[in-house]
């Protein structure tokens, strides 16, 4: 096939502004390429693509990026910025994917304008959703396009596809991870580690808070997309309890990330999947999260991580003694069997060929 891959309108590949929505970029562009499909990818002026998609063309469309929708009021109207980047995206691909030949589309961003053009465009549009419901009008957006053909969305997990209208069991792909580019580390440091983007709906504060019960520190990688929140969930801890280590790539990511004695994960919203968790799994880490999204399905309780009750951090506190009876090289197995790129490949292919009617 050959598909033209759209990516988010929130900011260049590479910048963090897109979560990870990037890094699910390039599982998928890497595993399609490798079953031999053929990719553009369509994305913010200044984006770079990851060394295994270099087989991928890239187009690029400059303008204004999308505000986040998920920090916003559910009922929020839709809305564009002059100069928009995601009106200019789906104006290039109306206007020149239909004439060179594109089989399909494959939709990545989390925005109503392009699931509201897929009944009427000229060429196949598929949606992989990137978030559970946090907007009424993309709620009600994505219901249409399933009433219509739900054949054209996938989602990352089971917990993410129940917050929206669905006629049939939804197609769940997980996601897909480059093993090669994550160390296994059987002997960790003492430390604890939490990754994400530093907002919210994340709940850092309650990770700080176990931390702080235990008298440990917590390393935190990831974009301080909210300053005002990563103050204030730093003035709640002692200081010293948080070891703020700051976006790092990939690589540099996955190296002190493996150290970890286990990962915590604590997020406060339907969690659509939840990339870091499998990250630190794969780098051996085990996870200890709340029962909640995509973290509650991907956690196999005492094979890669615990599970504990939503927003109880005495229980997250308590769970990191469960930790060391939890076999490091399991964890890892669990990513190889399934959230390699491979595995995606094959689920997103499925999906696709099952969509067209082939
Ligand atoms: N991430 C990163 N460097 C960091 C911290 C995070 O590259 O220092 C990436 C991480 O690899 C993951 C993404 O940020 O792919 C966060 O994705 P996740 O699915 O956990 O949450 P989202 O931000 O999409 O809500």
């Amino acid at each position: 096939m050959k598909l033209l891959v759209v990516a988010t309108p929130m900011g260049p590949l590479g910048s963090g502004r897109g979560g990870g929505v990037e890094l699910t970029l390039s599982g998928l562009v890497a595993g399609l390429l490798g079953r031999g499909h053929r990719i553009t990818v369509l994305a913010a002026a200044g984006s770079a693509l990851d060394p295994a998609c270099a087989a991928a063309e890239l187009w690029t469309c400059g303008g204004a990026p999308q505000r986040s929708c998920q920090h916003e009021q559910r009922s929020a109207p839709i809305t564009l910025p002059a100069d928009s980047l995601l009106g200019h995206q789906w104006r290039r691909v109306l206007a020149e994917a239909p004439a060179a030949g594109y089989t399909a589309v494959i939709n990545l961003a989390y925005d109503w304008l392009p699931l509201w053009l897929t009944p009427t465009a000229p060429l196949p549009l598929f949606h992989l959703v990137s978030m559970g419901s946090v907007n009424q009008a993309i709620d009600q957006v994505i219901a249409d396009v399933a009433a219509w053909d739900q054949r054209r969305l996938a989602f990352h997990t089971r917990a993410q596809a129940r917050d929206f209208t669905l006629p049939h069991p939804p197609v769940v792909v997980g996601n897909g991870f480059d093993l090669q580019a994550y160390r296994f580390c059987s002997q960790p440091g003492d430390q604890l580690g939490w990754v994400g983007r530093i907002a919210p709906e994340k709940g850092l504060e309650d990770a700080a808070a176990a931390a702080a019960r235990l008298g440990q520190r917590l390393a935190v990688w990831g974009l301080v997309e909210d300053p005002a929140y990563a103050a204030a969930v730093e003035a709640a801890v002692p200081a010293g309890t948080l070891d703020w280590r700051g976006f790092l790539p990939t690589a540099a990511l996955q190296a002190q990330l493996g150290a970890c004695r286990a990962l915590l994960n604590t997020p406060k919203w339907n969690e659509a999947y939840g990339n870091v968790v499998v990250e630190a799994m794969a780098c051996g880490v085990p996870v200890v999260a709340y029962r909640r999204g995509g973290p509650g399905e991907l956690v196999q309780p005492g094979l890669n991580g615990v599970l504990v009750e939503p927003d109880d951090v005495e229980a997250l506190a308590a769970a990191v003694a469960q930790v060391p009876a939890i076999d490091r090289a399991g964890c890892r197995r669990w990513v190889e069997q399934n959230a390699s790129r491979a595995v995606l490949a094959e689920r997103l292919e499925a999906w696709l060929l099952n969509g067209l009617g082939r």
